[in-house]
């Protein structure tokens, strides 16, 4: 595992080992409050910990790099809370293009973002499509679970309402770090009467801006009281196993076939990654 961990090489390795078919992994976690029963760094915790298990099982397999996780990102949704440690939209935006940037320098093209807060799903799509534009990487958005808010599934109990620090989340964090988690304080709270709009509601074809105070003074949206280290084992290990899948599609995944790409564009960034198009700092 260790031979995976991209920041533990030491220079003159990156351009031995990382190269045209490695898969730069990039966790993405957030500090923020989770509630009164979950830890600020429960996003993180969760990141880090399917990166490490991903890289773990397929990182030699499919040349997987883990990159040190980012802690502190989007979260201003949580801004009111006190312990949120958070970066605005454009600076995150900023330190994304660096970190793009520094990576174009190796010979890997592929960059997966593996997102643990939701908060940051829109931006990090954003930033995918600025990264491939202006340092020519190809880059992929994944989570460990998909938000239910970005049209992912959440349970019947909670309404498709677990957004953040409800029964899953809670159930992850119970299974890899229960000395951090104080299920006395759980508590359900979910704005039921939004179960009754028809588009206008978490993962709805209207989306609405939203800060975690919205739904009430606690800040965590869902249902925590069920949560068992039992459901979160379960919930973990099979997000383990659907990234490790995932990126072996990342890892195959072309844009189209070589010989096709080179009738219809004469320099393609994604495939050679020596013409950036817009970054002349780039190129040395
Ligand atoms: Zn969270």
């Amino acid at each position: 595992m260790s031979s995976r961990r991209f920041a533990e090489l030491r220079f003159p390795e990156v351009a031995e080992r990382v190269g045209p078919t490695s898969v730069l992994v990039q966790p993405v976690g957030a500090v923020e409050q989770h509630g009164p029963h979950l830890p600020l760094v429960t996003d993180l915790l969760i990141a880090s910990a399917a990166a490490d298990a991903v890289v773990e099982e397929r990182g030699e397999d499919l040349d997987l790099w883990l990159l040190p996780p980012l802690a502190y990102t989007k979260s201003n949704e949580h801004a009111w809370a006190p312990g949120s440690i958070w970066l605005g939209p454009a600076t995150l935006l900023a330190v994304l293009d660096d970190l793009g940037r520094s990576l174009a320098a190796t010979r890997a093209t592929k960059v997966v973002f593996l997102n643990g807060h939701g908060g940051n799903s829109s931006l990090l799509n954003v930033a995918c499509r600025e990264l491939r534009l202006h340092h020519g990487l190809e880059t992929f958005l994944t989570h460990p679970s998909v938000p239910p808010d970005q049209g992912g599934a959440s349970t019947a109990e909670e309404l498709g309402m677990g957004i953040h620090a409800g029964l899953t989340e809670t159930s992850v964090v119970l299974h890899l770090r229960p000395d951090l988690v104080r299920m006395d304080l759980a508590a359900r709270n979910v704005p039921e009467h939004l179960a009754a709009n028809r588009h206008v509601r978490f993962g709805g074809a209207v989306s609405f801006g939203w800060l975690a105070d919205d739904f009430g003074p606690d800040g965590h949206i869902g249902d925590p009281t069920a949560a068992t280290a039992e459901l979160g084992k379960g919930l973990f290990e099979a997000a383990v196993a659907r990234l490790g899948e995932q990126f072996e599609e990342v890892s195959r995944f072309r844009f189209a076939a070589p010989a096709e790409a080179s009738t219809w564009r004469r320099a393609s960034p994604g495939a050679t990654k020596a013409v950036p198009r817009d970054a002349p700092d780039n190129i040395r």
